[in-house]
């Protein structure tokens, strides 16, 4: 037990690097809850409230650029707002490449994540600034800063555990349900102080000019992201073991620094430039299977193959994340037009279904955690629980199939968007903290914030394609709407069946540490 839970396998110990702190304390791998290492809980709150600023802001982001200036807003036209949306979500999870590629050469995780922190805070506090010139560069600054901190605090939780440690995909599970509180509970406070009469009657009671109440909105934000900070370094001792600098020895970088700054800026502009030519998307979404194939079958080093294994779940995740985050688009217009929004007989906003999702994860998330757990080595392979997460995705979008023949007769109940989105949910466990888990296990050491950085660069791929596909959405017809969510359902369906018959091969690719805990057991 001692030697489980205490030490990392021979195998598996890092290259070695100048540690100062080499012998590293028994505490620091277990002593948190739930029996895991401690430095998970630095972790989970510091990522709570990085993800409570990064929603919250998000949440207000659409509503107050739509506003008209007489009410505080910016007075943008809607198309012109989509897309700056868009873009700004799919900015801040591309700078994740930028990110992680500095924490691996040059300031180490640990720092990454303190660095990101602040300048995401500048961000938000900029935010409540009130002009369109610090609306922008706060935008760059939330972007630029999560790029830094997002890959890095996953890279972190990942070096809490050894890759053969069963607790590994728990204890992302765990973390997965911080970055939901954080999730669900910011909507609810920066949109009060935003949009609500009570706030505004509060600021003209004070004195103060009712119609900054967005900025408040956004200020609010920031002193979320403040308190993940303060948390972060009150409790950085309790993770001093891991995401270090790299050692002084191994050479700065900084030619390829400058060709992945450019490289980044680059995918950047062709992705927003895809919007007008729609040919350069298709260029970019034909890159990874390529890379699939040119890792997978041509080139033999045990490196490589990881790598070709990364880009098969790059893939899913791509399409996962394309039909997942629709939340804000398609299926926010079905509830807000085709739905009735009660339940039992009370009334609510149709953004509420918003904060469902994250409902859902706050109380799956331990459950799944228990789950991995109690199967212990008798666990799924990880190809076998992303596949998994795909057939949940899928059987979400069939649902609104009959939802949508159904709103023929007038507006729907509002379990079935209920129903959608816990099968999501369940899919997103099997995938996303599972994907995150294996992204840190399977990258081989001195890349690990860049394969995190690739990780995110799949969030934001789909969430440019959930953009694309959800212009195909119509409120009017039923025929046409079931039939949009009917042919979405049928590719995720043929996409799940080729994952599950490659589930041997990506299980090979990844070797025999990595794919999960049965097959070295059961083969032969
Ligand atoms: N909701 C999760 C988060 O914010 C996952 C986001 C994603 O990767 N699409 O971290």
């Amino acid at each position: 037990m001692e030697n489980l839970t205490g030490k990392r396998p021979m195998s598996t110990l890092p290259r070695p690097t100048p540690d100062p702190t080499p012998h590293i304390p028994e505490v620091m791998h277990t002593g948190g809850i739930g029996g895991h290492p401690k430095g998970l809980s630095n972790l989970f709150f510091a990522e709570m409230w990085e993800r409570f600023s990064y929603y919250g802001m998000r949440a207000l982001l659409m509503l107050f650029m739509v506003a008209p200036v007489a009410m505080g807003g910016l007075g943008f036209e809607q198309k012109h707002a989509a897309q700056v949306y868009g873009n700004y979500t799919m900015a801040s999870y591309m700078m994740c490449i930028l990110g992680g590629f500095i924490a691996d050469n040059f300031i180490g995780a640990r720092r990454a994540v303190l660095v990101g922190g602040f300048i995401i805070t500048a961000g938000h506090y900029t935010l409540a600034l009130n002009s369109v010139w610090s609306f922008y560069t706060g935008l760059i600054l939330v972007a630029l800063g999560t790029g830094l901190l997002k890959p890095s605090i996953s890279t972190l939780v990942g070096g809490l555990y050894s890759t053969k440690d069963q607790r590994r995909d728990a204890g992302f599970s765990l973390f997965y349900m911080g970055i939901n509180i954080g999730a669900f509970a910011a909507p609810l406070v920066t949109g009060w102080l935003a949009q609500s009469e009570e706030f505004r009657a509060q600021l003209i009671q004070w004195g103060l000019d009712p119609l900054h109440a967005w900025h408040w909105g956004f200020g609010s934000a920031g002193v979320g992201m403040t308190f993940g900070m303060w948390v972060y370094v009150r409790r950085i001792n309790w993770i001093k073991h891991i995401g270090d600098a790299p050692s002084a020895a191994h050479r700065r970088p900084w030619l390829k620094l400058c060709f992945v700054f450019l490289g980044t800026a680059l995918l950047l502009t062709l992705m927003i430039l895809s919007d007008t030519y729609t040919w350069i998307a298709y260029l970019i979404y034909a890159l990874p299977p390529l890379a699939v194939i040119y890792f997978g079958l041509f080139r033999q080093d045990e490196e490589s193959r990881r790598i070709a294994a990364i880009f098969v779940f790059f893939i899913a995740a791509v399409l996962f994340w394309a039909v997942f985050e629709q939340a804000g688009s398609s299926l926010t217009l079905f509830a807000d037009e085709l739905t009735r929004n009660e339940i039992w007989g009370k009334a609510f906003p149709s953004a509420w279904f918003q904060s469902v999702n994250s409902l859902f994860v706050m109380a799956l998330a331990p459950v799944f955690a228990w789950l991995w757990i109690k199967f212990g080595t008798r666990q799924p392979s990880v190809p076998f629980k992303f596949a998994l997460g795909l057939v949940f995705l899928g059987l979400s979008f069939l649902l609104m199939v009959p939802a949508s023949q159904f709103t023929a007769a007038g507006k729907v109940s509002p379990w079935w968007l209920i129903a959608v989105y816990f099968l999501q949910t369940l899919g997103e466990m099997c995938l996303s903290p599972v994907g995150l888990s294996t992204m840190t296990k399977l990258a081989p050491e001195r890349l690990t914030g860049l394969i995190m950085g690739i990780w995110f660069l799949a969030t934001s791929l789909g969430n440019k394609l959930a953009g694309d596909l959800a212009g195909d959405f119509s409120s009017k017809d039923p025929a046409a709407l079931s039939h949009f969510f009917s042919i979405q359902a049928m590719i995720v369906g043929g996409m799940t069946l080729l994952l599950f018959a490659l589930v041997p091969w990506v299980k090979k690719l990844m070797g025999p540490h990595h794919h999960g805990h049965e097959a070295a057991h059961h083969h032969g």
